[in-house]
């Protein structure tokens, strides 16, 4: 009699011998030592060999073994060698490796941080996390977090509580006779504002009719002397961190305005919140505690994994009341109910790597990382001014804004930078022109890499300059 191989028996055995965990393990240690020396953009034929995802879905199960080296061999040259130093790309954060390696147990564990009672450990750490950043962002103390996606997400469920909670003060409850009819609300922000903000007015009900945009000043900061005047039907949208030139709004006198006219003031920090945690650049968040709330992410400077946003806000019961859910079946607990605080019910437990990598750094590591980023920032921006590339911005955070002698020039080094494997970074507008955007986001980054990548620049601004003559 042949034994019969039913799936459980497939998949116990597999699970029993370890054997594709292990696997996994020495194919991510591998990937994770030879990233200094890969491209950090894949190479041509690595792209074209992605070819070899096209196919049927196969009728027949496979070993996770050979799943996963196919993974490996054809995956993995294609990735972007993002966590190594030379990856400059949008605001693309490195990985530390507390915070890698408590997300790997996490994945083990599997847990869905939707209630207490689904998982106590992820509860604990989400709650714990909590009271970590409300102080190590000196917010008002009791403000709510909820671990989210992204700062997509997390400005969506902030900019929810806010429209609720100035409808309810205008005599309308959301909950109860909807958005359609309910009184007009405007928002006001910057043309600097980032485009994840108008996704979120767009969801939320609030269309280009009810903008009111206040152009930026020339480091793309709000101007106070543009501010409209503000009343208790008004979203006030700032920024801590432009996404071009990481400039930081002057929060203090705009939020001392939102305050005494009642409006809710939300505050978009994806990356530059985090300017709070470092002694060199707390300056640059001065009066954001007078907000109602904020957003920032964890995978972007504090260099925790992909994805984790935080939505924070100073009436836990504002967030709790806009994205409530309750059913019959639903057991909520005594502690932490994670759904209470987030658009999503189950949930992986973010709170894991979270809490890890806070906890690795400490307060003195935190300061540290982001001390470093900015100093390598302002290295990268010497060595090309040395080389009489210009800088558009004031490097005050992360960014550099870099152009050549003419628009074209900067596109064609551009494209040679990105095509050169050595280095990595995007483009953007700045006031109309071309720019060459760096963004200087991992732990991993040495002043090495910023002399290697400045070199970069260098021969593709000739190369471009030749091809141009
Ligand atoms: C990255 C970023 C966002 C969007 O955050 P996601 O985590 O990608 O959803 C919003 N605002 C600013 C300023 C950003 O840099």
């Amino acid at each position: 009699m042949t034994k019969e191989t039913t799936l459980w028996n497939r998949l116990s055995a597999e699970q029993d011998k370890d054997a594709a965990y292990r696997l996994a393990l020495g194919f991510g240690c591998q990937y994770l030592q030879t990233l200094p020396d890969r491209p950090v953009f894949p190479a041509a034929e690595a792209l074209a060999a992605l070819a070899a995802f096209d196919e049927a879905l196969p009728e027949r199960s496979l070993p996770a073994r050979t799943v996963l080296s196919q993974l490996h061999e054809l995956g993995s040259p294609a990735t972007t060698a993002q966590g190594g130093g030379r990856y400059f790309g949008f605001v693309n954060g490195g990985a530390l490796p507390a915070a890698m390696a408590a997300r790997l147990l996490a994945d083990f564990w599997d847990q869905n941080a939707a209630l207490e009672v689904m998982s106590p450990i992820a509860a604990k750490l989400e709650a714990v996390c909590e009271g970590w950043l409300v102080d190590l962002f000196a917010l008002p103390a009791g403000s709510a977090a909820g671990l989210v996606s992204g700062t997509s997400t997390a400005t969506l469920c902030a900019l929810l509580a806010g429209r609720n909670t100035l409808l309810r003060r205008n005599g309308w409850d959301v909950n109860e006779r909807g958005i359609f009819g309910a009184p007009r609300l405007r928002v006001v922000m910057s043309d600097a504002a980032h485009v994840t903000v108008r996704k979120a007015l767009a969801v939320i009900g609030i269309g280009a009719e009810q903008l009111i945009i206040v152009p930026a000043d020339e480091q793309g900061r709000f101007d106070p002397g543009q501010l409209p005047a503000l009343d208790e039907r008004t979203l006030l949208i700032l920024q801590a961190g432009n996404v071009n030139s990481g400039a930081f709004d002057p929060f203090a006198p705009l939020c001392e305005a939102a305050r005494s006219a009642g409006a809710w003031v939300h505050i978009d920090g994806a990356f530059g919140l985090w300017a709070r945690a470092c002694q060199s650049t707390a300056h640059l968040t001065a009066g954001i505690e007078a907000a109602d709330s904020w957003s920032v992410d964890a995978h972007k400077t504090l260099n925790s994994l992909y994805d984790c946003g935080i939505m924070l806000c100073r009436d836990r019961g504002a967030l709790v009341s806009a994205l409530q859910a309750s059913d019959a079946y639903i057991q909520f607990g005594d502690g932490r109910d994670g759904m209470l605080y987030t658009l999503e019910m189950s949930r992986r437990a973010r709170s894991v790597e979270l809490w890890a990598a806070l906890k690795s750094l400490g307060r003195a590591g935190i300061d540290e990382l982001i001390a470093q980023l900015c100093q390598r920032a302002r290295q990268f921006a010497t060595e090309l001014r040395e080389h009489n590339f210009r800088i558009l911005n004031d490097v005050t955070f992360n960014q550099v804004l870099v152009a050549c002698e003419s628009p074209e020039q900067t596109e064609s080094a551009l494209a040679q930078i990105q095509a050169s494997g050595e280095c990595w970074c995007g483009g953007s507008q700045w006031q109309g022109k071309p720019v060459i955007r760096i963004s200087v986001c991992s732990w991993a980054t040495t002043a090495d890499d910023i002399s290697r990548s400045a070199a970069t620049f260098v021969a593709a601004r000739d190369h471009a300059r030749a091809s141009l003559a």
